[in-house]
């Protein structure tokens, strides 16, 4: 951008308006120092300082000759990029976001970036742990960070600043970030480990017959380990990869001869990282036909391609919706184009990673939040290098930056972890994957065996396409569902703690037959409330408006809003009564209580709690996997993409908790939650049986759930949500409003409502109470604007809504109130 002024021959000045990763409703300009005037270009990354001393990078959105009229515009103090790492695309995609969800777009930024690419005063800098580097290599700058890294394991970019005596730092660290030197993070994370096998060969020396001979001669005299050596080669015939493990179990032998024959070195032990998908997976895999309903559904979805732009596949589990995009994927590789896949993030920690990787080689990139900073921040580059045919990933890969999508595939498309609910942007990703892929030109196929309402309605209405499979891949049945009745069982008292004597059966004959189970229980913790028989005290949060749940791994109650914990109570604090009754039930008691009825069985738990370090969500689930646990327990996360060859039992401890949820959408979510639970048992052949433990037996979701009927369940809920004013029929904005004062808070609410009210009348809906009505020494109300699809455009309504909360914001008589505006809420 070097430009000359011709007639005076000097250098023109320029300015950047650079959207900062912060929380501010505009961009903000600075002066662009001539010596760098060559560097600057669009969705580079600069250095600059705001307020008094903070320092950031910021993205470059606009350059520009006319200074800033309101404020002198400070010096941009180094530009970071060589090339852009922000693309056109995706600065339209972050206005689209700002604008649709009603954020800032430095939120955007926040949310996109990667934080290794986000450098603050407040980032770390760590020294990596196994860094090889050779001090000559660096200048006498580089050399005083890695010096001071040396003495001192972390460093915050602040310290750098002040170490060098000079603001521009990020320029240095890029570099010795680069060189592999130095790790930058917002947090310490833990990493995914692969999973790794210890494997056995014999050493090459013996690869020599003649060598082999003697070896049998040798090992004559020690007929333990002419064993060993016999079930290795008997093994190594059938595999190359031979497993400690295995040569044991074949040789019906101990440790101590094989380690005698490690320790002589006639077998090596090699460490390897293995798939966890089973042998025979690939083949079948590698060369595999579709069938012809399959093949019928993906010329039906071309087809369908040729005039819409996303199409709605709705396929029952196990019908072989993944071979369907494989196909689809391979085309899109084929003419040249890159290739998004979006999954929950649950179910990326499974068999569908290695299921494509097999598959599409090691051009296919894995971005989710498991993934430590620098990695994420290498899956960034390599996009845009463009590396990669396929990206897998969750909800923030949309952020990625794509330069020629052709296709999005959004699996799972009904799940409820494509929305981000917190921190701002409130986004969903499978609507956001719809505007890229408009922005791109790429074709977008949402798929699911439960598809959302809102796009089950799109496809009625002709805005999607729709295609469907609806016969399971090869001899798998769907599972028998079988209802269980709570109150009848407790009446005839058949029933033990929380387990009918149907279910107790079910899991004695999969015992018996050592297959395994998996229990659903949406509540975690030991007892969600205790209450006083006396007096009717009920321990709550100090923070929040909330009971505090018993936790009897930490002895303590927990409040599940905050975080809060305190001694759990003996004593009524209020009557001094002993008579404390422990009300409901969560996992951890669940485990307990099956645990008492089933000594013998290997019970594990699955939640929050015990998943909290990365790791040992991924040990859990090898664990089940291997078959080394019998039975598992869990919320939520056990019902999400996880898919295990030896379940054969699946029960649902209490499907009325999931039923009576205070929430529009919880007649939809529990149905998807009942039929996807159900698709996980029985997948590979063993015909599966699910048992759902209910009061209301006869509930028309639990009997659409038996029947497979989707199509009532969306028949009935539409006339429901009509009736009602709710998504999909109505779009739906939430506005949270928070005082730490209630009655300032309620005096807050009501303006804001009556406001609302003056220009959108009866579509204004509230303030009031939510469901917890104050977190963390919040208090909170609720306000939603309900607004039909046709006869006002919703872009007018949250332009006027803009306007209005940004008066609010700035009017003394608001002060200390937060205001949070969630678009399209789920
Ligand atoms: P969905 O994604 O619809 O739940 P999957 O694609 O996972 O179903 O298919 C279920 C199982 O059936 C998988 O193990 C898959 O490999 C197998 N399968 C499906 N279609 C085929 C096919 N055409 N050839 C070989 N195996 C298939
Ligand atoms: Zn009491
Ligand atoms: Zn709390």
């Amino acid at each position: 951008m070097l430009e000359l002024n011709e007639e005076k021959g000097e250098l023109k000045t320029f300015f950047v308006d650079v959207i900062l990763p912060l929380a501010i409703s505009k961009t903000y300009t600075y002066r662009v120092p001539q010596s760098l005037n060559e560097q600057v270009a669009v969705g580079k990354r600069v250095v600059v300082q705001f307020g008094k001393s903070r320092i950031y990078t910021a993205i470059i959105y606009h350059i520009s000759e006319n200074p800033p009229k309101l404020y002198e515009a400070k010096y941009v103090i180094d530009v970071l990029d060589e090339s852009p790492v922000v693309n056109q695309h995706q600065l339209k995609l972050w206005e689209w976001i700002s604008a649709y969800y009603m954020c800032h777009l430095g939120e955007v930024m926040q949310a996109a970036l990667p934080s290794a690419l986000k450098l603050a005063s407040e980032t770390r800098v760590v020294l990596l742990k196994d860094a090889v580097y050779d001090k000559k290599d660096f200048n006498d700058k580089e050399f005083l960070i890695i010096d001071a890294l040396e003495i001192q394991p972390e460093l915050k970019v602040s310290d750098i600043v002040k170490l060098l005596g000079q603001k521009s730092v990020f320029r240095l660290l890029k570099s010795l970030f680069d060189k592999g030197v130095i790790h930058i993070s917002e947090e310490v994370v833990e990493r995914y480990k692969p999973k790794q096998v210890a494997y056995i060969t014999l050493h090459s020396f013996y690869a020599d017959a003649d060598n082999r001979k003697a070896l049998f001669n040798v090992l004559e005299r020690s007929p333990k380990q002419l064993d060993i050596l016999l079930a290795y080669l008997k093994l190594s015939r059938s595999s190359p990869y031979v497993g400690k493990k295995e040569i044991l179990e074949e040789s019906g032998s101990g440790n101590g001869p094989l380690k005698a024959l490690i320790d002589k070195e006639i077998f090596v032990v090699e460490n390897r990282v293995v798939s966890r998908l089973k042998e025979g997976d690939y083949e079948h895999l590698k060369e595999f036909t579709l069938s012809e309903e399959q093949e019928q559904t993906l010329e039906g979805i071309k087809k369908l391609f040729e005039e819409k732009d996303v199409v709605l596949l709705h396929g029952i589990t196990s019908s072989g919706k993944t071979q369907v995009y494989i196909r689809l994927i391979e085309e899109c590789i084929t003419s040249g184009r890159q290739v998004l896949y979006l999954l929950p993030e649950i179910a990326l920690t499974t068999q569908i990673i290695e299921r494509l990787r097999e598959y599409f080689g090691s051009k296919i990139g894995i971005y989710h939040s498991r993934l430590g900073d620098n990695e994420r921040a290498e899956v960034w580059t390599k996009v845009l290098n463009n590396e990669y045919n396929v990206v897998l990933g969750a909800r923030s890969a949309v952020f990625l930056p794509f330069t020629g999508l052709g296709l999005i595939v959004v699996d799972e498309e009904h799940e409820s972890s494509y929305k981000q609910y917190d921190p701002a942007p409130r986004y969903h990703a499978r609507d956001t994957a719809i505007y890229a892929g408009r922005l791109h030109e790429a074709k977008v196929l949402l798929g699911s065996a439960t598809p959302s309402l809102e796009s089950y309605f799109n496809s009625k209405t002709g805005k999607y396409g729709f295609a469907e499979l609806r016969q399971r891949y090869g001899e798998s049945n769907l599972p028998a569902i079988k209802v269980v009745g709570i109150a009848e069982e407790t009446s005839k008292k058949t029933i033990q703690s929380h387990f009918t004597s149907v279910l107790i059966d079910g899991i004695k004959e999969a015992l018996e037959k050592k297959e395994q189970v998996i229990l659903f229980q949406n509540r975690r913790g030991y007892t969600p409330l205790l209450i006083c028989k006396t007096c009717g005290y009920i321990p709550q949060c100090i923070h929040c408006d909330v009971s505090l749940t018993y936790h009897k791994s930490t002895g303590k109650l927990h409040c599940h809003y905050c975080g809060y914990k305190q001694d759990t109570v003996p004593v009524c604090p209020a009557c001094g009564s002993t008579h404390i009754e422990q009300k409901g039930f969560g996992t951890e008691k669940i485990e307990d209580d099956l645990q008492f009825i089933f000594p013998e069985a290997r019970i594990a738990r699955m939640d929050l709690d015990t998943t909290r370090s990365k790791n040992s969500f991924q040990r859990i689930l090898n664990d089940f996997e291997e078959r080394r646990i019998d039975v598992l327990v869990g919320t939520q996360i056990v019902a999400k993409g996880l898919d295990f060859d030896h379940v054969t039992l699946i029960g649902i401890i209490n499907a009325d908790s999931l039923l009576n949820y205070p929430d529009f959408r919880a007649f939809e979510r529990s149905f998807q939650l009942l039929s996807q639970v159900g698709g996980r048992a029985g997948r590979r052949g063993k015909p599966g049986t699910v048992i759902i433990q209910a009061y209301s037996t006869n509930h028309r979701v639990i009997q659409q759930v038996i029947e497979h009927d989707y199509e009532d369940l969306f028949r009935v809920e539409i006339a429901e949500r009509k009736s009602f004013r709710y998504p999909p029929l109505y779009r739906m904005i939430r506005i949270d409003v928070k005082h730490k004062d209630s009655h300032a808070l309620s005096a807050v609410a009501n303006r804001l409502g009556q406001e609302l009210k003056k220009a959108l009348g009866e579509r204004v809906l509230g303030p009031e109470d939510p469901l917890v009505g104050r977190i963390r020494n919040f208090f909170i109300k609720t306000l939603y604007i309900k607004v039909e699809r046709d006869g006002i455009a919703i872009s007018k309504v949250k332009e006027f809504l803009r306007g209005l909360l940004l008066n609010f914001e700035t009017d003394k008589q608001n002060k200390g109130t937060l205001i949070q505006v969630d678009v399209d809420p789920y």
